[in-house]
């Protein structure tokens, strides 16, 4: 596996690829690699025959009290996970390569950034869609993936690479979980024991209003409801937002359409740990 830090050495590669004919996936990152990470990587390796992981935590997404200087950042261990996983390059450039000094280009998708994350986060979709066209210049891949858990961020990128006319395709792979529900995320390191423990209870929530609609319940109020009433009987978590939008504008709705994106954010109240999941009511995204 190769590593690779700067975005000139990058885009050469891919093009020596393309020109060789082979298909380049592109895995765009964080780090901090679990399972999740890693089943997008076995995604994309069937996919294309080269596969590209880009490791980076992207300043410009977090905002000023967030965790960017917290953020995990366990890079050898990273490229040991990556390798195993048959990745064939990390792509891992430096802040200052991303963003030099006289940096001033964003990229601002709007109206589907305004409600569920982007209420919360402002300026953070902002961050996410500068961040990711980047990539896509730098790697200029066939194919890129990304993960339903941040189902948000994926509308936001198919919404952008369509507006923009960017030839990529845009790949979406389920939410990969622990044995309880949990959905796999960098940010579950931050969970206390008791926390930890109680947070299964979100997804037995979503199972609980996904089961609502498929008995035939379209009333969006009532299912949650039925998601609220189960995420209320813990202390360990403060409710940020349960939505239910349609997954092309993003906006919360009376009667449940198809698909519609279920989608709850909460924060635990003794690391104060955001944590975000959904389910895709009749469809997919
Ligand atoms: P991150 O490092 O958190 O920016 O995530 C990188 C990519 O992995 C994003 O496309 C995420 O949606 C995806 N991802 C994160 N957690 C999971 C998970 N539990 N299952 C599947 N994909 C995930």
């Amino acid at each position: 596996m190769e590593i690779i830090i700067s975005p000139e050495r990058m885009y050469e590669f891919s093009e020596q690829c393309r020109s060789r004919g082979q298909r380049v996936a592109l895995v765009p990152t964080m780090g901090a690699l679990h399972r999740g990470h890693i089943s997008l990587l076995d995604i994309a390796r069937r996919q294309a025959d080269v596969t590209v992981m880009s490791i980076f935590v992207n300043p410009t997404q977090f905002g000023p009290r967030e965790d960017f200087n917290e953020y995990p950042r366990p890079f050898e261990e990273d490229c040991r996970k990556a390798e195993m996983a048959l990745c064939d390059v990390v792509f891992a450039p430096t802040r200052e390569m991303m963003y030099p000094d006289n940096y001033n280009t964003f990229v601002s998708v709007e109206n589907i950034t305004e409600r569920l994350c982007g209420a919360s986060r402002p300026g953070h979709f902002r961050g996410v869609a500068t961040v990711v066209l980047k990539f896509f210049n730098i790697v200029n891949p066939h194919v890129a993936l990304f993960g339903q858990k941040d189902a948000q961020q994926v509308l936001v990128i198919k919404r952008m690479v369509e507006d923009l006319n960017h030839p990529v395709k845009i790949a979406v792979a389920p939410i990969i979980r622990e044995n309880d529900g949990l959905a796999m995320s960098s940010r579950n390191a931050y969970l206390t024991k008791e926390e930890r423990a109680e947070a299964g209870t979100i997804k037995r929530s979503l199972d609980q209003g996904l089961k609502c609609y498929e008995k035939g319940e379209r009333n969006a109020a009532v299912i949650k409801n039925e998601i609220t009433s189960i995420l209320s009987r813990t202390d360990f978590l403060s409710m940020e937002y349960i939505e239910i939008v349609d997954t092309r504008t993003v906006r919360p709705v009376d009667t449940v359409p198809s698909p519609a994106l279920i989608a709850v954010a909460c924060r635990t109240t003794q690391s104060k740990t955001r944590l975000i999941d959904n389910v895709i009511a009749g469809g997919s995204i």
